[in-house]
């Protein structure tokens, strides 16, 4: 049977570093990334990919339908035992509810936990705000949490650093306000059936424990 979970997080919230550590330390669950699943489906040239391209080359959303075929080719593709991490997936109820309709379908299994990774706003604002990427290598640093030996200087490669110009406080509370916009149904949605756990994740460990205590031992 498959087992799906799913991590919802806002900007800033550490979503990619916690489904990497993750990663690391459950191999045995298979991570889906949306985003890499789009952009293989798009290579790979299958109907659903051109279907994808085409929405994506006239900046359109990729529509829910779409998504939902290429995760369910996927899905279908691989192991008939599995636990799934979705990343990314499902962004909005309607979306969940595709979701849901296909693994009930399939008869293959269910969305079992979806936790939602929580961090105070101000930490959030102050996170992107106070983000530094160096032009050449893209390594990141933070202002105030990790900044680089000399300023303005990479410490890897003695690229240029500069501050991304959407990483700042107006448009990071924008992208916030968009998240919560789009996420608050989805809540709504998955805290019904009670499957909705918040995490804190203002550390980076407490999260992750919190999670794999949730999931229990590896069986
Ligand atoms: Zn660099």
């Amino acid at each position: 049977m498959w087992d799906v979970l799913v991590l919802l997080g806002a900007p800033g919230s550490g979503k990619g570093t916690t489904a990497g550590d993750l990663a690391e330390v459950r191999p045995d669950w298979i991570h889906l990334s949306t985003g890499d699943m789009l952009r293989d489906a798009i290579k790979s040239g299958s109907p659903v990919g051109l279907e994808a391209k085409q929405c994506m080359d006239q900046g359109q959303l990729v529509p829910d339908e779409v998504v939902m075929k290429i995760v369910s080719e996927y899905m279908e593709a691989g192991p008939t035992d599995a636990v799934y991490l979705f990343d990314g997936f499902p962004r909005t109820d309607a979306q969940a509810q595709l979701l849901d309709e296909f693994l009930e379908s399939s008869g293959k299994g269910h969305v079992s936990h979806v936790f939602l990774l929580e961090v105070p706003e101000e930490v959030l604002v102050d996170r992107i705000a106070g983000r530094l990427i160096c032009r050449d290598c893209g390594k990141v640093f933070h202002r105030t949490n990790m900044p680089p030996t000399k300023e303005s200087m990479c410490d890897d490669c003695s690229g240029d650093i500069y501050q991304r110009p959407d990483d700042n406080r107006e448009t990071v509370l924008n992208r916030l306000k968009v998240f919560h916009n789009q996420t608050a149904s989805l809540i709504d949605y998955y805290g019904a059936k009670k499957i909705l756990h918040r995490v804190d994740c203002l550390y980076r460990d407490r999260a992750l424990d919190a999670i794999l205590t949730i999931m229990g031992p590896k069986s």
